[in-house]
């Protein structure tokens, strides 16, 4: 009888308790914001576009650094373990410096193929896929194609896609947030988009050289025309010979613009550019590279005024 009437009580306060839990709605992030860390600061840009006020994210990388060549600190590890969700570029960008974080990080939750690592360059379109075998012994660090794939707007927006259906996987009951700071990021993309083209249209087909191949997808959309590099190939410091060769051919095709990113050198470049009356220009490849560059709309921003800047003088 007495455990009976226990049980009743028992019952009708497990009822009560439901019905509290029911007809309460949870708090509006009752789940609390999610985690995300990206690989690059491009990436968490674009995360922070569609996630807004319902995320934290915090890139690793910083976007006046050298994305192959990134020295992590430790206390990365510890923000690791508590991520729900990694982004990365992929290509083996960052073979060499994300493998043992995200393995030391012992989150289970953002291990390769687990469903928090995000993969950013399934979504985008890549180029410059090798036909043949490309083994990393040659010193190529584009063994799967161009990592360098979010310098293109339209690559920018397909990339937001994936991540507002990640994030609305992960947290259902906010897809359809998820879903407005996407049509916005969109709406806003396209608009800059016709901007910048515009901006762009008299400078079409003009040749430039970059130091590393971080610009084809920019090219490409933007229409400029990439004819030589400072590198002998991806990840290999210039050499003497390479770099006669190199302004042999700029003198002859009237190369008149030298695009170099912030973490090289700039002693080559700079003899390039005396020997060849070329203008030597240091573009930003990512978000954070100067501290104006406050998110992925003012990366193009940065770069287009750049580059007009030094088209037009080299005229
Ligand atoms: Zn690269």
């Amino acid at each position: 009888m007495r455990y009976a009437n226990l049980y009743t009580r028992f019952t009708a306060l497990l009822a009560a308790f439901s019905l509290l839990c029911a007809i309460c709605p949870p708090p509006a992030n009752a789940a609390g914001k999610l985690n995300i860390m990206t690989a690059t600061t491009d990436l968490a840009a674009l995360a922070q576009e569609i996630g807004g006020d319902r995320v934290d994210v915090e890139s690793v990388a910083r976007g006046y650094q050298d994305p192959h060549f990134v020295e992590a600190k430790p206390s990365f590890l510890l923000k690791l373990r508590h991520a729900d969700l990694l982004i990365v570029v992929g290509l083996e960008l960052e073979i060499g410096w994300l493998p043992p974080l995200i393995s030391q990080s012992t989150n289970p939750k953002i291990q390769v193929g687990a469903p928090g690592y995000f993969d950013a360059s399934r979504f985008a379109k890549i180029l410059e896929i090798p036909t043949g075998v490309v083994t990393r012994a040659e010193g190529d660090v584009h063994p799967l194609g161009n990592p360098h794939y979010w310098l293109d707007p339209e690559n920018g927006l397909r990339i937001a896609k994936g991540i507002q259906n990640k994030l609305s996987e992960m947290r259902p009951n906010d897809a359809a947030y998820f879903a407005e700071r996407y049509n916005s990021f969109e709406q806003r993309i396209k608009q800059a988009n016709e901007k910048w083209l515009a901006e762009m249209k008299p400078y079409a087909g003009r040749k430039v050289v970059t130091y590393h191949r971080s610009w084809p997808n920019f090219a490409e959309h933007f229409g400029l025309n990439v004819v030589g590099y400072v590198e002998p190939r991806p990840g290999i410091p210039p050499s003497p010979q390479h770099t006669v060769e190199l302004i042999g051919m700029m003198r002859r095709d009237g190369v008149k613009v030298v695009l170099v990113e912030p973490y090289f050198d700039l002693k080559t470049p700079n003899a390039i550019g005396r020997d060849t009356g070329a203008q030597v220009v240091v573009l930003m490849p990512s978000v954070g590279g100067e501290k104006e560059i406050i998110d992925y709309f003012k990366l193009f921003d940065y770069d287009i005024a750049k580059l007009k800047q030094a088209f037009d003088t080299a005229k």
